[in-house]
């Protein structure tokens, strides 16, 4: 490595921050659809409002399934955010792993928890 495609402290610092602030909101994404989904399975609220309409009862199981779905969706999100920190941590953050080059910067931005940039991602293999 002669340290030419790897990020400056500084840069990897700014993206920690970035990081950081995402996981934030996803906790608290995390948080709002654990109530949500805590919710419909005490029988709360979705079940309340659709109990007296037989018709929507289908429209039930989607609230159902959609919280559920939007739950697991932010839990794995949040996980490949842990995973990000580990990997500024141990220098191995925003560098492709399938050539070598940096990632750039708006594609980090933009998917903090990538490990290939946009050409490797997209290669047809
Ligand atoms: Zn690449």
């Amino acid at each position: 490595m002669t340290g030419k495609n790897k990020w400056m402290k500084r840069d990897l610092n700014k993206f920690k921050k970035l990081i950081l602030e995402k996981r934030n909101s996803t906790l608290d994404s995390i948080e709002k659809a654990r109530k949500l989904t805590d919710n419909i399975l005490e029988g709360g609220s979705v079940n309340a409002i659709y109990s007296s309409h037989m018709a929507d009862a289908g429209s039930d199981h989607q609230e159902r399934e959609k919280a559920f779905y939007w739950l697991k969706r932010e839990m794995d999100y949040l996980q490949y955010l842990d995973r990000a920190l580990d990997m500024i941590d141990d220098g191995s953050f925003g560098v492709c792993k399938e050539c070598g080059e940096k990632i750039p910067e708006a594609r980090i931005i933009e998917v903090p928890h990538t490990s290939t940039c946009y050409d490797c991602k997209t290669k047809v293999k």
